[in-house]
């Protein structure tokens, strides 16, 4: 098109630019139908898996919807687009996901998250943030009493993501524990700087201990116990061991809900070990911190209130979008000695009234999303017990699945399910096949296309994994998995015994 013609067409300003783009009264009419699609999509009501589409076949139906230039389907195109996002998503909402730790999120949390999208303030700072900057100090109100730590409260920041919560930790472990390394690096160090974490941690522990020039190596490993627990036995011997190999171990990580298994280590004890050694103590709980809001399973993270810092996802067991998490210091001090900058075009000296609640000096990122508002919106609309309610049925499906595989002579368990995560293996007479047999039935059963599972591996032995993120799935959807497995195997079998038979006769 011309210019004029672009211009004559009323769809444009004098300046050329495209006023439909930002017309209000589109807006409204635009979201209409994606909105009634997103209903359909959280109403899912079949039991299914992932419909994975060739990367260069989903390329192609992508560009053919930029390359439709008809300008009167821009509706079809939103279509289009929606429905091409949906189509190739893992199902969240179907009783047939039980593979990985996201969910499917309580609506009004997405609500919200979209209104912030729309409002869209950086949010770091007071002025450009209200509401988020006091969400967060409300929000870490609510976990003090929970904690039981009214008088000598945890101070919160929010990040994106529990990776960076953990990065930012053991950074501001760093800082304190060891001197000058903010400004001086790590030159002068008369042992090697070190952290010790369980063998079973999460692979965001191996990149900080990379960025913060700890390096991979220096990562002194706990040994765990068959539940994928710290040994707490063998801790102490492990850092004496690190000591006389010229290692300072200065911050050791612990989890409440390890990815693998959902194992919580056994925190109250490690406290005691690490604060007569003066070694930080962290708590990776993005996944099981989540379990503070239950009084039923807040037992479970006994001596968590002991720690010098500890993360926790709300999108993961507190059902937000992502990407939201939690970060909690015992010092209220610790949150400013993370980032220990000057940077007067933002930071101000001295403080006044608002600048006082601005998160940008404790927190990695500069422009950042308020996902903290949505979790916030969601708790004072439908209280705690919105997040109590779904986690207690979720720990207790799991419960009812693990004793359910019991009874199943062909199946074994790995483990005696913590949370909402049960490990556990098809089994096989003929034991030496079995551990690429589950990989086998993993890739099967996601082919066929009527669960999501995922699989583990621990200390050498492959497993299947389910992790229980969705309310809607109950006993009998994990029945119809373990016989769906069984049918998998029996086929994956006859499939490798004709294999066996052809290299036999060739
Ligand atoms: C998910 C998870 C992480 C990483 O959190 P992200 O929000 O995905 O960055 C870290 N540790 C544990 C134990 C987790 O389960």
């Amino acid at each position: 098109m011309t210019k004029e013609s672009i211009m004559s067409s009323g769809h444009y300003s004098s300046t050329g630019l495209e006023i439909e783009a930002f017309d209000p009264e589109l807006f409204q009419k635009q979201l209409a139908p994606v909105i009634s699609k997103l209903k359909a999509y959280i109403n899912d009501s079949t039991t299914h898996g992932l419909h994975l589409v060739a990367p260069n076949l989903l390329k192609k139906k992508a560009q053919a919807i930029m390359n439709s230039n008809a300008k009167e389907l821009k509706n079809d195109k939103i279509t289009e687009i929606i429905e091409l996002l949906i189509e190739t998503s893992i199902p969240v909402y179907s009783t047939g996901y039980m593979g990985r730790q996201f969910s499917g999120v309580i609506p009004l949390s997405a609500i919200i998250d979209f209104a912030c999208a729309i409002i869209n303030q950086p949010s770091s700072f007071y002025e450009a943030g209200q509401m988020p900057n006091i969400a967060e100090h409300i929000i870490a109100e609510e976990f003090n009493k929970l904690l039981g730590c009214h008088k000598d409260p945890f101070t919160m920041v929010s990040t994106s993501g529990g990776s960076l919560a953990n990065l930012t930790a053991i950074l501001t472990a760093r800082n304190i524990k060891l001197n000058d390394v903010w400004k001086n690096g790590l030159n002068n160090q008369e042992k090697l700087p070190a952290i010790a974490a369980s063998n079973e941690m999460h692979y965001s522990i191996t990149r900080a201990a990379g960025i913060l020039g700890i390096g991979s190596n220096q990562i002194v490993k706990l040994p765990s116990n068959n539940k994928g627990q710290i040994d707490i036995n063998q801790v102490q011997r492990t850092l004496d061991k690190a000591y006389q190999n010229n290692l300072n171990v200065f911050c050791l990580i612990a989890s409440a809900g390890n990815t693998s298994m959902g194992a919580i280590d056994p925190i109250k004890q490690l406290a005691q070990l690490t604060s007569k050694n003066n070694i930080w103590l962290h708590i990776d709980a993005a996944h099981g911190g989540a379990l503070l809001v239950s009084d039923k399973q807040r037992p479970k993270l006994d001596g968590i209130s002991l720690a010098d810092s500890f993360s926790v996802d709300t999108h993961k067991m507190l059902f937000t979008p992502s990407l939201c998490t939690l970060l909690f210091y015992k010092n209220k001090s610790h949150a400013y000695q993370a980032f220990q900058q000057q940077a007067s075009y933002v930071f101000e000296e001295e403080k006044d009234i608002y600048t006082h609640f601005d998160a940008a000096e404790k927190n990695f990122e500069c422009t950042k999303r308020p996902t903290i508002t949505n979790f916030w919106a969601t708790w004072a609309v439908y209280g705690r017990q919105i997040f109590e309610q779904k986690i207690d049925y979720l720990c207790e499906l799991t419960q009812k699945a693990y004793n359910y595989l019991l009874l199943q002579t062909d199946f074994e368990a790995i483990h005696r399910p913590e949370i909402n995560i049960l490990c556990f293996r098809y089994t096989h007479k003929d034991t030496h096949i079995t551990n690429d047999l589950q990989l086998k039935i993993r890739d099967r059963l996601k082919m066929e296309g009527n669960f999501f599972i995922s699989k583990v591996k621990l200390n050498g032995t492959t497993a299947l994994r389910v992790v229980f993120m969705n309310h809607k799935i109950e006993l009998s959807h994990f029945k119809l998995l373990i016989s769906e497995i069984r049918s998998v195997s029996s086929k994956i079998i006859s499939e490798l015994k004709l294999q066996n038979e052809k290299t036999l006769l060739e």
